[in-house]
């Protein structure tokens, strides 16, 4: 079965066929680092960080980039807040977001661009679009003219009609209420302080949308196979996307659009502005660990909204916890049986992923391959390892038995075949003093150190 994803463009699961043979250019919309990300952003990174992993997997090759918005709006308002200079100020949270990328067991993007490392990039963008008779000035800055672009609206399907032509916005973010031409290049103003770039189009700083246009073009291409992000951004991030870089190259900027849907809290979108967010940082402090979090994402599809709890949680830390202790278990006698059953589970995991990335169905495979009696245990142990490339729950097989322990093992299981329950009692709890503990199976005891 080839790979179908639901591409949001044509709101239709379709089959995935890059542009090119065999590698993928993926694009992810990276954090604005004014604050710590929230665990609802998150859920942005793991899904393309999932998406990346299957289709690594699948044997494509990839390359991702992820950008870091470091001028915009927020982060100039927030670091005056600070009292620091800008620059400082978002590489404290630049840092601390690719810090809890690896404590989730995001693979990390081959380039995390910034915007500020682009400006030029989006100058000549810029230059081009007012060539093009695509952007204008005005006294505050250069504007995308949206009634030239014929194709605007045709990711979100907002509806223009009844638009004033011409009216404009100044602000990063907007809604669909007000579809206006918008701000590619914002002329300093003295509240932007020390924050502007000297260019051929005059002092100032890019708008938040020309980044990522000037951001994939040039560590990707003017083509990209994917572009993820959360489902937020379609509008109005990323249809101006859109009409940026298509109306600058002429071609189709991106081929499947790729959206995870929002984590709750109390049925409403996490967020920063409605203060009901959490960070990683939260998490830890309530001893859980940041992996369980990732268990309980997997466990929802990436379309549908997911309602964080900390019951929800503690049930997935509780199943990631169980899914560990399968895996690094070892039986001292391991029965041999038929190796045609693993190769079933290695398909059924392949279809859920396939489906658009079906996350809760592939975890579902691997849950019935771990309690199925008709395969080893070393092959349900191989096929976790190997399911757990594009899962990322950390999976790990436990140290090799000390002999001494194995002998202990043995030991035990013969007074148990007498009868000798007192003897037997007495092994395990030798045993658990080094730190093996024991389970007796259907398949005879195994053991795990704790
Ligand atoms: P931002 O830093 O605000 O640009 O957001 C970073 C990413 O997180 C974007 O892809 C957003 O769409 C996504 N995002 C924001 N809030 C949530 C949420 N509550 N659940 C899932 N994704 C979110
Ligand atoms: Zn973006």
């Amino acid at each position: 079965m080839a790979l179908k994803l639901f591409n949001y463009l044509s709101r239709k699961k379709e089959t995935f066929k890059p542009l090119e043979g065999k590698s993928v250019g993926l694009y992810t919309c990276g954090p604005t680092v004014y604050d710590f990300a929230h665990i609802g952003n998150f859920r942005a990174y793991m899904t393309s960080d999932i998406l990346k992993r299957h289709l690594k997997y699948s044997g494509y090759k990839i390359r991702h980039a992820m950008n870091i918005t470091d001028v915009d709006d927020k982060t100039i308002k927030n670091s005056q807040k600070e009292k620091v200079p800008l620059k400082k100020f978002c590489e404290k949270y630049t840092g601390a977001f690719l810090g809890d990328l690896t404590t989730l067991n995001i693979e990390p993007a081959d380039v995390f661009p910034k915007a500020t490392e682009h400006i030029e990039e989006m100058v000549e963008i810029i230059k081009k679009l007012v060539k093009k008779g695509f952007a204008y000035p005005t006294d505050d800055g250069v504007y995308f003219k949206i009634s030239k672009f014929k194709n605007y609206g045709k990711l979100s399907k907002v509806n223009l009609t009844g638009r004033k032509a011409g009216t404009r916005v100044n602000t990063d973010e907007y809604d669909k209420e007000n579809i206006h031409d918008f701000a590619l290049w914002k002329f300093w103003t003295p509240e932007d302080g020390e924050v502007f770039w000297e260019t051929e189009i005059g002092k100032g700083r890019p708008g938040w949308h020309i980044e990522c246009s000037a951001m994939s073009m040039k560590n990707i291409g003017e083509k990209l196979d994917i572009h993820t992000g959360g489902i937020d951004l379609v509008f109005p991030h990323h249809e101006n996307e859109i009409a940026q870089s298509e109306a600058t190259t002429g071609k189709k900027f991106v081929k499947y659009w790729i959206y995870n849907e929002h984590v709750l809290v109390d049925d409403k979108k996490m967020s920063k502005s409605l203060g009901n967010f959490y960070t990683l940082k939260d998490i830890q402090a309530r001893n859980f660990n940041p992996l369980s979090y990732r268990y309980l994402v997997l466990n929802t599809h990436y379309r549908s909204r997911l309602n964080f709890t900390w019951e929800g949680l503690k049930s997935a830390k509780e199943a990631l916890k169980n899914l560990q202790k399968a895996v690094s278990k070892q039986y001292i006698n391991p029965l041999a049986r038929s190796p045609k059953k693993e190769r079933s589970f290695e398909k059924k995991f392949k279809e859920a992923m396939d489906d658009d990335l079906n996350t809760p169905q592939a975890l579902s495979v691997v849950w019935s391959m771990i309690k199925n009696p008709e395969i080893t245990h070393s092959s349900i142990v191989a096929l976790a390892l190997e399911f757990d490339k594009v899962l990322g729950l950390g999976l790990k097989t436990g140290p090799p038995i000390p002999p001494e322990v194995k002998e202990m093992a043995l030991k035990r299981e013969k007074f148990r075949e007498e009868g000798n329950w007192a003897e037997a009692d007495l092994i395990r709890s030798k045993m658990e003093k080094t730190g093996w503990s024991v389970e007796d199976t259907s398949q005879g005891p195994a053991l795990r150190c704790e």
